[in-house]
């Protein structure tokens, strides 16, 4: 008789630092069979894997060469007919940019149960970076949640769209956001947003490497190139970023030389 599926687990990492996981995610990271993890999921957090544990990379960019989507599924739900613990490991929480959506709908049609577990998100560990609020009730009502895919390649948001985070009580999360924020600045001033709403950018949150940069939608453009993974804040909530920045110098310095530039 064939063994019975067993449940598939969808494992939100959080942002990197292995401190950050939940008590949840460490432990079925701890007797998992098999895992298949993001590239953005750190060396320090995979050793917590058991050394029996099969710890598969599928990530895109430099993990299985070329594995698609539909491959990570069929490989999921094979696992899970053999009987093994899988866990589909996700940087930050599995429901924000990961294609959660599509392993739930592959899982299900499958016949294969399936739990998802929640990580922090990066918006919220770089928000912790910058020792800033999202939401802040007396000027900050809003989080809006993009993909710098939509919001700054050529078929952006149109006027319309941005016109709504333009009312001003939003803050902006910008995942994915590119190195070219030119044409996202000059839309978000066309839409009515003030020029000198604060913005910032954080590079590796809750990483090593963790690096910062604050700016206002007027300079950012002139913010320097950051490694990814990076997202980009634009709000009134960032204000303090620069006041809690321990960069807070070199910050200063980029935008007296940023001003220099625009002159
Ligand atoms: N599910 C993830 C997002 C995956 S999309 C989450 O909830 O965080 C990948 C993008 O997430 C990256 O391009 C970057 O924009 C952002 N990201 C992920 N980890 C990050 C980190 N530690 N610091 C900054 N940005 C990060």
């Amino acid at each position: 008789m064939p063994r019975s599926a067993t449940k598939v687990s969808l494992v939100g990492a959080g942002p990197g630092d292995p401190d950050l996981l939940t008590l949840k995610a460490h432990r079925l990271i701890g007797s998992a069979d098999v895992i298949f993890h993001d590239d953005l999921v750190p060396a320090a957090i995979l050793a917590l894997a058991d050394l029996r544990a099969d710890v598969v990379n599928v990530g895109k960019r430099c993990g299985a060469k070329g594995i698609t989507q539909a491959e990570i599924n069929t490989r999921m739900v094979e696992a899970a007919r053999r009987g093994l613990q899988v866990v589909r490991l996700h940087g930050g929480d599995p429901a924000i940019f990961g294609r959660l959506a599509e392993e739930i709908d592959a899982l299900e049609e499958a016949g294969i149960p399936f739990e998802v577990v929640p990580g922090i998100t990066a918006g919220s560990a770089a928000a912790a970076a910058l020792g800033v609020s999202l939401t802040d009730r007396r000027r900050s009502s809003r989080v809006i949640i993009v993909s710098g895919h939509r919001a700054t390649k050529s078929a952006p948001y149109d006027a319309t769209d941005w016109k709504e985070v333009a009312r001003g009580d939003a803050t902006l999360v910008i995942y994915m956001p590119g190195n070219n924020f030119a044409p996202l600045r000059d839309e978000l001033l066309t839409a009515g947003l003030p020029a000198d709403i604060p913005a910032a950018i954080v590079s590796h949150a809750a990483m090593p490497e963790e690096r910062y940069r604050a700016a206002t939608l007027a300079t950012l453009d002139q913010l320097p190139r950051m490694d990814s993974p990076a997202v980009l804040l634009i709000g009134h909530t960032l204000k303090r970023a620069r006041r809690n920045s321990k960069e807070a110098v070199s910050i200063a310095l980029d935008e007296a030389e940023a001003i220099l530039s625009s002159l």
